[in-house]
């Protein structure tokens, strides 16, 4: 349902994904690490359409992404993405950021929007928030504000880009097993993340990016007691 077939892109000279081929097939659950600067983030971005490719094939639920373009609504909306900060919108009520999208983009009544919401505040173990301003929640509260917006949209895919990597050590969890029972119902995930726990946990599939390469792509077990490459081995010392 996830397709990249030969897929680059550059900044300038930079080539930061070079001819990636990558495929996630639906309710697979992929965990994407790699050095920083590597090209993780870019990859997932491409995948919504938030970073136009160059080169190569993108398809997403049978829609070809265009190059150099932003992607269509159907992609956009249906593609659902949590960023390492948080993005709520900080003049607007925690309940308010969740119906927002489905209001506008969705067109729900606002009832039909609040009730959506209710529900996945009450999924992300929040619903006694709905009225407070962002600022009001902890870390791990408003990434949760923030899970829960996104699947306010009804996506069939989700994408986190270090969802945790902001979050005091105490709050990481409380993300993390949203994200594992949101796993549970079998959501496409795709996980940038260096909780190597989590990923043990949930992951179909591991990738390790290197230089805007797939160096290695193998399920779980396998990935980390024996992977291949010298440079998958060297990362996973640095970061187990
Ligand atoms: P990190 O672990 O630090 O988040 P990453 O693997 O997510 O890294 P990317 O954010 O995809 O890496 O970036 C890959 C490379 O592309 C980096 O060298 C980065 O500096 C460069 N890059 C990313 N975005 C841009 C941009 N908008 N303009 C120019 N260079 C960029
Ligand atoms: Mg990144």
């Amino acid at each position: 349902m996830i397709r990249f077939e030969g897929v680059s892109k550059r900044f300038g000279d930079f080539e930061v994904l070079k001819s990636i081929d990558f495929e996630a097939r639906q309710g697979e659950r992929i965990v994407v690490c790699g050095p920083s600067g590597s090209g993780k983030s870019t990859l997932i971005r491409c995948i919504n359409g938030l970073e136009p490719h160059d080169a190569g094939t993108i398809t997403v639920e049978g829609v070809t992404l265009g190059r150099g373009k932003a992607a269509p609504a159907r992609v956009r909306n249906g593609v659902g993405m949590v960023f390492q900060q948080f993005n709520l919108f900080p003049h607007l009520t925690v309940l308010q950021n969740l119906t927002l999208g489905p209001i506008r983009a969705r067109k729900l009544t606002q009832a039909q929007a609040r009730e959506t919401a209710m529900r996945y505040l009450e999924r992300v173990r929040i619903p006694e928030q709905a009225d407070k301003y962002p600022r009001q929640l902890s870390g791990g509260q408003q990434q949760r504000v923030a899970i829960a917006r996104s699947l306010c949209m009804e996506p069939r895919i989700m994408l986190f880009d270090e969802p945790t990597s902001a979050l005091d050590p105490e709050m990481i969890s409380e993300v993390l097993d949203v994200m594992v029972e949101l796993a549970g119902t079998g959501m496409t995930m795709i996980v940038v993340t260096h909780e190597m726990g989590f990923a043990r946990k949930v992951a179909d599939r591991m990738v390790f990016m290197d230089h805007g390469q797939i160096v290695e792509t193998a399920p779980p077990e396998a990935f980390f007691t024996a992977p291949r490459s010298q440079r998958c081995r060297d990362f996973l010392n640095k970061i187990l």
